[in-house]
Protein backbone atom coordinates (compact mmCIF):
# COMPACT_ATOMS: atom_id res chain seq x y z
CA UNK A 1 0.00 0.00 0.00
CA UNK A 2 1.40 3.55 -0.71
CA UNK A 3 1.19 6.54 1.31
CA UNK A 4 -0.38 9.12 -0.52
CA UNK A 5 0.30 11.36 1.42
CA UNK A 6 4.04 11.22 0.82
CA UNK A 7 3.96 11.40 -3.00
CA UNK A 8 2.49 15.09 -2.84
CA UNK A 9 4.34 18.24 -2.30
CA UNK A 10 4.24 19.61 0.73
CA UNK A 11 1.90 22.57 0.45
CA UNK A 12 -0.67 20.56 -1.16
CA UNK A 13 -0.51 18.47 2.18
CA UNK A 14 -1.08 21.59 3.98
CA UNK A 15 -3.96 22.66 2.40
CA UNK A 16 -7.93 22.63 4.28
CA UNK A 17 -10.17 21.74 1.97
CA UNK A 18 -13.12 24.69 1.65
CA UNK A 19 -16.07 24.39 3.58
CA UNK A 20 -19.43 24.97 1.51
CA UNK A 21 -22.83 25.35 3.05
CA UNK A 22 -24.32 22.32 4.09
CA UNK A 23 -26.79 21.59 1.15
CA UNK A 24 -30.79 21.14 1.64
CA UNK A 25 -30.81 17.60 0.98
CA UNK A 26 -28.16 16.94 3.67
CA UNK A 27 -30.12 18.19 6.25
CA UNK A 28 -33.20 16.63 5.27
CA UNK A 29 -31.48 13.24 5.13
CA UNK A 30 -29.77 13.93 8.47
CA UNK A 31 -32.64 15.52 10.74
CA UNK A 32 -35.97 13.15 8.68
CA UNK A 33 -37.09 16.92 7.43
CA UNK A 34 -38.89 17.67 4.66
CA UNK A 35 -36.35 19.74 2.33
CA UNK A 36 -39.37 22.03 1.51
CA UNK A 37 -39.47 23.17 4.90
CA UNK A 38 -36.06 23.91 5.30
CA UNK A 39 -34.69 27.44 5.06
CA UNK A 40 -31.03 27.78 3.73
CA UNK A 41 -29.27 31.29 3.85
CA UNK A 42 -25.74 29.66 3.95
CA UNK A 43 -24.38 30.50 0.08
CA UNK A 44 -25.25 33.75 -0.64
CA UNK A 45 -27.41 32.54 -3.54
CA UNK A 46 -30.48 34.36 -4.86
CA UNK A 47 -33.22 34.01 -3.19
CA UNK A 48 -35.39 34.85 -6.43
CA UNK A 49 -34.03 32.10 -8.09
CA UNK A 50 -33.53 32.61 -12.00
CA UNK A 51 -35.86 34.86 -14.22
CA UNK A 52 -38.25 33.57 -16.87
CA UNK A 53 -36.09 34.99 -19.72
CA UNK A 54 -33.30 32.78 -18.17
CA UNK A 55 -35.36 29.41 -17.49
CA UNK A 56 -36.46 30.38 -21.19
CA UNK A 57 -33.01 30.68 -23.11
CA UNK A 58 -31.79 27.48 -20.74
CA UNK A 59 -34.85 25.44 -22.16
CA UNK A 60 -34.03 25.99 -25.57
CA UNK A 61 -30.36 25.08 -24.96
CA UNK A 62 -31.31 21.77 -23.83
CA UNK A 63 -31.68 21.04 -27.18
CA UNK A 64 -28.52 21.12 -28.10
CA UNK A 65 -26.80 19.46 -24.77
CA UNK A 66 -25.30 16.46 -26.80
CA UNK A 67 -22.96 18.64 -28.18
CA UNK A 68 -19.64 20.18 -26.42
CA UNK A 69 -20.29 24.16 -25.63
CA UNK A 70 -18.42 26.85 -27.79
CA UNK A 71 -15.20 26.78 -26.24
CA UNK A 72 -14.83 30.49 -27.18
CA UNK A 73 -17.87 31.85 -25.47
CA UNK A 74 -18.40 33.55 -28.83
CA UNK A 75 -21.90 34.93 -27.90
CA UNK A 76 -21.59 35.40 -24.20
CA UNK A 77 -18.09 37.48 -24.67
CA UNK A 78 -19.97 39.26 -27.26
CA UNK A 79 -22.22 40.31 -24.79
CA UNK A 80 -20.28 40.81 -21.97
CA UNK A 81 -18.08 42.99 -24.48
CA UNK A 82 -21.02 45.33 -24.97
CA UNK A 83 -22.42 45.26 -21.81
CA UNK A 84 -18.73 46.19 -19.72
CA UNK A 85 -17.47 48.41 -22.92
CA UNK A 86 -14.28 46.16 -23.50
CA UNK A 87 -13.11 44.26 -25.93
CA UNK A 88 -13.43 40.52 -26.31
CA UNK A 89 -9.79 39.71 -26.04
CA UNK A 90 -9.93 41.26 -22.59
CA UNK A 91 -12.03 38.44 -21.20
CA UNK A 92 -11.63 35.32 -19.75
CA UNK A 93 -14.84 32.63 -19.25
CA UNK A 94 -14.55 30.47 -16.32
CA UNK A 95 -16.58 28.16 -14.30
CA UNK A 96 -17.75 30.16 -11.83
CA UNK A 97 -15.25 32.91 -10.58
CA UNK A 98 -13.69 30.57 -8.72
CA UNK A 99 -11.56 29.23 -11.87
CA UNK A 100 -10.73 32.24 -12.76
CA UNK A 101 -9.29 33.42 -9.52
CA UNK A 102 -7.34 29.73 -9.74
CA UNK A 103 -6.49 30.61 -13.32
CA UNK A 104 -4.87 34.00 -11.80
CA UNK A 105 -2.76 31.72 -9.03
CA UNK A 106 -1.79 29.40 -11.82
CA UNK A 107 -0.60 31.93 -14.02
CA UNK A 108 0.85 34.20 -12.11
CA UNK A 109 1.92 31.83 -9.14
CA UNK A 110 5.00 29.14 -8.17
CA UNK A 111 7.07 28.30 -5.50
CA UNK A 112 9.50 31.24 -4.28
CA UNK A 113 7.04 33.30 -5.14
CA UNK A 114 4.30 35.25 -2.65
CA UNK A 115 0.97 36.74 -2.51
CA UNK A 116 -1.06 39.49 -0.33
CA UNK A 117 -4.68 38.98 0.69
CA UNK A 118 -6.36 40.47 3.35
CA UNK A 119 -7.80 38.04 6.95
CA UNK A 120 -10.98 37.41 6.72
CA UNK A 121 -11.36 37.70 2.86
CA UNK A 122 -12.45 34.75 0.70
CA UNK A 123 -11.57 31.66 1.53
CA UNK A 124 -10.00 30.59 -2.19
CA UNK A 125 -7.31 32.97 -2.25
CA UNK A 126 -5.39 31.39 0.39
CA UNK A 127 -6.55 27.95 -1.44
CA UNK A 128 -5.45 29.03 -4.92
CA UNK A 129 -2.27 30.35 -3.77
CA UNK A 130 -1.51 27.33 -1.81
CA UNK A 131 -2.07 25.06 -4.58
CA UNK A 132 0.67 26.40 -6.35
CA UNK A 133 3.36 26.56 -3.93
CA UNK A 134 3.33 30.43 -3.73
CA UNK A 135 3.39 31.64 -0.13
CA UNK A 136 0.51 33.24 1.65
CA UNK A 137 0.99 37.21 3.12
CA UNK A 138 -1.85 37.42 4.98
CA UNK A 139 -2.75 40.97 6.27
CA UNK A 140 -4.47 41.89 9.84
CA UNK A 141 -7.73 43.40 8.68
CA UNK A 142 -8.88 46.26 10.02
CA UNK A 143 -12.73 47.00 11.27
CA UNK A 144 -13.02 43.28 9.42
CA UNK A 145 -12.48 45.48 6.41
CA UNK A 146 -9.11 45.40 3.95
CA UNK A 147 -6.28 47.80 5.23
CA UNK A 148 -5.50 48.94 1.49
CA UNK A 149 -2.58 50.24 2.95
CA UNK A 150 -0.93 47.69 4.91
CA UNK A 151 -1.89 45.41 2.06
CA UNK A 152 0.42 47.58 -0.32
CA UNK A 153 3.18 48.14 2.17
CA UNK A 154 2.69 43.93 2.51
CA UNK A 155 3.63 43.70 -1.24
CA UNK A 156 7.89 42.38 -1.38
CA UNK A 157 9.62 41.65 -4.23
CA UNK A 158 8.87 38.28 -5.07
CA UNK A 159 4.85 39.34 -4.39
CA UNK A 160 2.69 38.60 -8.03
CA UNK A 161 -0.54 38.84 -6.97
CA UNK A 162 -2.82 40.84 -4.58
CA UNK A 163 -6.07 39.88 -4.09
CA UNK A 164 -9.21 42.22 -2.74
CA UNK A 165 -12.89 41.23 -2.21
CA UNK A 166 -15.33 44.26 -2.73
CA UNK A 167 -17.32 43.96 -0.73
CA UNK A 168 -15.41 41.03 0.84
CA UNK A 169 -17.51 37.78 1.91
CA UNK A 170 -17.87 36.88 5.16
CA UNK A 171 -17.63 40.46 6.47
CA UNK A 172 -19.99 42.23 3.67
CA UNK A 173 -17.01 45.38 4.29
CA UNK A 174 -16.28 47.88 1.01
CA UNK A 175 -13.59 49.52 0.02
CA UNK A 176 -14.42 52.97 -1.78
CA UNK A 177 -12.74 54.10 -5.09
CA UNK A 178 -10.91 56.32 -3.86
CA UNK A 179 -8.82 53.73 -1.31
CA UNK A 180 -8.17 51.17 -4.42
CA UNK A 181 -7.15 53.82 -7.00
CA UNK A 182 -4.57 54.56 -3.96
CA UNK A 183 -3.60 51.17 -3.62
CA UNK A 184 -3.59 50.46 -7.57
CA UNK A 185 -1.20 53.81 -8.09
CA UNK A 186 1.27 52.39 -5.18
CA UNK A 187 1.45 49.26 -6.04
CA UNK A 188 4.40 47.94 -8.57
CA UNK A 189 3.06 46.94 -12.04
CA UNK A 190 4.65 43.93 -11.81
CA UNK A 191 1.75 42.72 -9.35
CA UNK A 192 -1.48 41.71 -10.53
CA UNK A 193 -4.36 43.09 -8.29
CA UNK A 194 -7.42 40.64 -8.51
CA UNK A 195 -10.26 42.99 -8.01
CA UNK A 196 -13.43 40.46 -7.21
CA UNK A 197 -16.40 41.87 -7.54
CA UNK A 198 -18.57 39.12 -6.92
CA UNK A 199 -21.27 41.36 -5.06
CA UNK A 200 -21.15 44.66 -7.48
CA UNK A 201 -24.72 44.05 -8.56
CA UNK A 202 -25.71 44.80 -5.22
CA UNK A 203 -23.94 48.19 -4.65
CA UNK A 204 -26.32 51.17 -4.14
CA UNK A 205 -25.87 53.01 -7.68
CA UNK A 206 -23.98 55.47 -5.28
CA UNK A 207 -21.26 53.15 -4.38
CA UNK A 208 -20.86 51.18 -7.83
CA UNK A 209 -18.08 52.63 -9.33
CA UNK A 210 -17.05 51.37 -13.12
CA UNK A 211 -14.19 50.08 -12.20
CA UNK A 212 -13.09 48.30 -16.03
CA UNK A 213 -12.43 52.06 -16.87
CA UNK A 214 -9.40 51.73 -15.00
CA UNK A 215 -7.89 49.18 -16.85
CA UNK A 216 -6.69 51.38 -19.30
CA UNK A 217 -4.46 52.96 -16.31
CA UNK A 218 -3.43 49.42 -15.21
CA UNK A 219 -2.23 46.64 -17.11
CA UNK A 220 -1.99 44.95 -14.59
CA UNK A 221 -5.53 44.97 -12.90
CA UNK A 222 -7.69 42.13 -12.89
CA UNK A 223 -11.51 42.76 -12.39
CA UNK A 224 -13.60 39.42 -11.67
CA UNK A 225 -17.03 39.10 -11.95
CA UNK A 226 -20.16 36.21 -11.11
CA UNK A 227 -23.16 35.35 -12.27
CA UNK A 228 -23.65 33.20 -9.43
CA UNK A 229 -25.24 35.91 -7.02
CA UNK A 230 -27.21 38.55 -8.20
CA UNK A 231 -28.03 37.07 -11.58
CA UNK A 232 -29.25 34.20 -9.85
CA UNK A 233 -27.17 31.14 -12.00
CA UNK A 234 -24.88 29.66 -9.16
CA UNK A 235 -25.70 26.07 -10.19
CA UNK A 236 -24.50 26.27 -13.74
CA UNK A 237 -20.77 27.61 -12.83
CA UNK A 238 -20.30 31.01 -14.63
CA UNK A 239 -18.22 33.68 -14.35
CA UNK A 240 -15.60 35.62 -15.70
CA UNK A 241 -12.43 38.18 -15.56
CA UNK A 242 -11.87 41.61 -17.48
CA UNK A 243 -8.16 42.22 -18.08
CA UNK A 244 -5.71 43.56 -19.90
CA UNK A 245 -5.61 41.41 -23.31
CA UNK A 246 -1.93 39.85 -22.89
CA UNK A 247 -3.14 39.01 -18.73
CA UNK A 248 -6.29 37.35 -20.45
CA UNK A 249 -4.05 35.43 -23.10
CA UNK A 250 -2.45 33.89 -20.51
CA UNK A 251 -5.00 33.14 -18.31
CA UNK A 252 -6.57 31.85 -21.41
CA UNK A 253 -3.96 29.35 -22.41
CA UNK A 254 -4.47 27.39 -18.87
CA UNK A 255 -8.33 27.59 -19.53
CA UNK A 256 -9.69 24.77 -19.76
CA UNK A 257 -11.31 24.09 -23.29
CA UNK A 258 -15.22 23.56 -22.24
CA UNK A 259 -15.05 25.42 -19.06
CA UNK A 260 -18.71 26.67 -19.38
CA UNK A 261 -21.09 24.28 -20.37
CA UNK A 262 -23.57 25.44 -23.12
CA UNK A 263 -26.59 26.17 -20.45
CA UNK A 264 -24.39 28.09 -18.31
CA UNK A 265 -23.33 30.29 -21.70
CA UNK A 266 -27.13 30.80 -22.99
CA UNK A 267 -27.77 31.58 -19.83
CA UNK A 268 -25.76 33.72 -18.60
CA UNK A 269 -26.06 35.97 -21.91
CA UNK A 270 -30.23 36.23 -21.05
CA UNK A 271 -29.20 37.30 -17.47
CA UNK A 272 -27.53 39.36 -18.47
CA UNK A 273 -30.00 41.03 -20.62
CA UNK A 274 -32.94 41.16 -17.53
CA UNK A 275 -31.64 44.37 -15.51
CA UNK A 276 -35.33 44.30 -14.57
CA UNK A 277 -34.38 40.99 -12.50
CA UNK A 278 -31.10 42.35 -11.10
CA UNK A 279 -33.25 45.78 -9.97
CA UNK A 280 -36.08 43.30 -8.29
CA UNK A 281 -32.90 40.97 -6.86
CA UNK A 282 -31.49 44.55 -5.24
CA UNK A 283 -34.47 45.57 -3.63
CA UNK A 284 -35.49 42.37 -2.12
CA UNK A 285 -32.07 42.44 -0.74
CA UNK A 286 -31.96 46.03 0.60
CA UNK A 287 -35.55 45.57 2.67
CA UNK A 288 -33.88 41.62 3.55
CA UNK A 289 -30.58 43.38 4.94
CA UNK A 290 -32.91 46.18 6.45
CA UNK A 291 -35.04 43.89 7.99
CA UNK A 292 -32.11 41.32 9.52
CA UNK A 293 -30.42 44.55 10.80
CA UNK A 294 -33.33 45.76 12.84
CA UNK A 295 -33.80 42.11 13.63
CA UNK A 296 -30.27 41.79 15.03
CA UNK A 297 -30.70 45.13 16.85
CA UNK A 298 -33.76 43.86 19.02
CA UNK A 299 -31.91 40.49 20.05
CA UNK A 300 -29.11 42.87 20.89
CA UNK A 301 -26.73 41.24 18.37
CA UNK A 302 -23.93 43.53 17.04
CA UNK A 303 -23.43 42.84 13.45
CA UNK A 304 -20.98 44.52 10.44
CA UNK A 305 -23.00 46.11 8.26
CA UNK A 306 -23.16 44.69 5.14
CA UNK A 307 -22.66 45.78 1.54
CA UNK A 308 -23.53 42.30 -0.17
CA UNK A 309 -25.91 40.00 0.64
CA UNK A 310 -25.58 38.14 3.04
CA UNK A 311 -24.55 39.82 6.78
CA UNK A 312 -22.18 38.24 9.43
CA UNK A 313 -23.81 38.36 13.28
CA UNK A 314 -21.99 37.98 16.29
CA UNK A 315 -23.74 35.31 18.29
CA UNK A 316 -21.11 34.11 21.00
CA UNK A 317 -20.59 30.40 20.38
CA UNK A 318 -20.97 30.55 16.69
CA UNK A 319 -20.61 26.44 16.11
CA UNK A 320 -23.19 25.90 18.80
CA UNK A 321 -25.92 28.17 17.80
CA UNK A 322 -25.35 27.29 14.17
CA UNK A 323 -26.43 23.66 15.18
CA UNK A 324 -29.55 24.83 17.10
CA UNK A 325 -30.22 26.22 13.83
CA UNK A 326 -29.69 23.19 12.04
CA UNK A 327 -32.29 21.13 14.49
CA UNK A 328 -34.47 23.90 13.65
CA UNK A 329 -34.47 23.61 9.80
CA UNK A 330 -32.50 27.00 9.12
CA UNK A 331 -28.80 26.60 7.07
CA UNK A 332 -26.14 29.62 8.29
CA UNK A 333 -22.94 29.70 7.50
CA UNK A 334 -20.25 29.31 10.30
CA UNK A 335 -17.25 31.35 10.08
CA UNK A 336 -14.09 30.27 12.26
CA UNK A 337 -12.74 29.05 9.20
CA UNK A 338 -12.03 32.40 8.51
CA UNK A 339 -11.11 33.10 12.04
CA UNK A 340 -14.62 34.71 13.20
CA UNK A 341 -15.82 31.88 15.47
CA UNK A 342 -18.12 33.92 17.31
CA UNK A 343 -19.71 35.21 13.94
CA UNK A 344 -22.52 33.38 11.84
CA UNK A 345 -23.28 34.50 8.26
CA UNK A 346 -26.36 34.82 6.99
CA UNK A 347 -27.49 35.31 3.61
CA UNK A 348 -30.36 37.59 3.06
CA UNK A 349 -33.42 35.75 1.73
CA UNK A 350 -37.40 36.33 1.05
CA UNK A 351 -39.54 38.40 3.02
CA UNK A 352 -40.63 34.80 4.90
CA UNK A 353 -37.13 33.34 5.66
CA UNK A 354 -35.20 36.49 6.84
CA UNK A 355 -38.70 35.75 9.75
CA UNK A 356 -37.46 32.31 9.89
CA UNK A 357 -34.12 33.37 10.30
CA UNK A 358 -34.83 35.51 12.98
CA UNK A 359 -37.77 33.55 14.91
CA UNK A 360 -35.21 30.54 14.88
CA UNK A 361 -31.92 32.54 16.09
CA UNK A 362 -34.22 34.27 19.14
CA UNK A 363 -35.05 30.83 20.36
CA UNK A 364 -31.57 29.37 19.95
CA UNK A 365 -30.14 32.14 21.71
CA UNK A 366 -32.57 31.57 24.74
CA UNK A 367 -32.26 27.43 24.27
C1 LIG B 1 -19.53 33.86 -4.17
C2 LIG B 1 -18.22 34.50 -4.41
C3 LIG B 1 -17.56 34.37 -5.62
C4 LIG B 1 -18.21 33.67 -6.77
O1 LIG B 1 -18.08 32.36 -6.83
P1 LIG B 1 -18.51 31.60 -8.17
O2 LIG B 1 -17.40 30.65 -8.37
O3 LIG B 1 -18.58 32.62 -9.26
O4 LIG B 1 -19.81 30.99 -7.87
C5 LIG B 1 -16.37 35.00 -5.83
N1 LIG B 1 -15.84 35.79 -4.88
C6 LIG B 1 -16.46 35.99 -3.71
C7 LIG B 1 -15.86 36.92 -2.74
C8 LIG B 1 -17.65 35.34 -3.43
O5 LIG B 1 -18.23 35.49 -2.26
Amino acid sequence: MIDACELTPSYVRAIAPYQPGKPTSELAREMGMEESGIVKLASNENPLGVSRAVRQAIEAQLRDVARYPDGSGFELKQALARHYAVQTDQIVLGNGSNDVLELVARVFLAPGTSSVFSQHAFAVYPLAIQAVGATLIQVPAKNHGHDLAAMAQAVREDTRVLWIANPNNPTGTFCDAQALLALLERVPPRVIVVLDEAYNEYLPDALREDTTRWLVRFPNLVITRTFSKAYGLAGLRVGFALAHPDVADLMNRLRQPFNVGSLGQAAAVAALQDEAFVRESRAVNDAGLRLLSEGFRRLGLEFIPSFGNFVSVRVGQGAAVYQRLLRQGVIVRPVVAYGMPEFLRVSVGVHGENERLLAALQAALHA
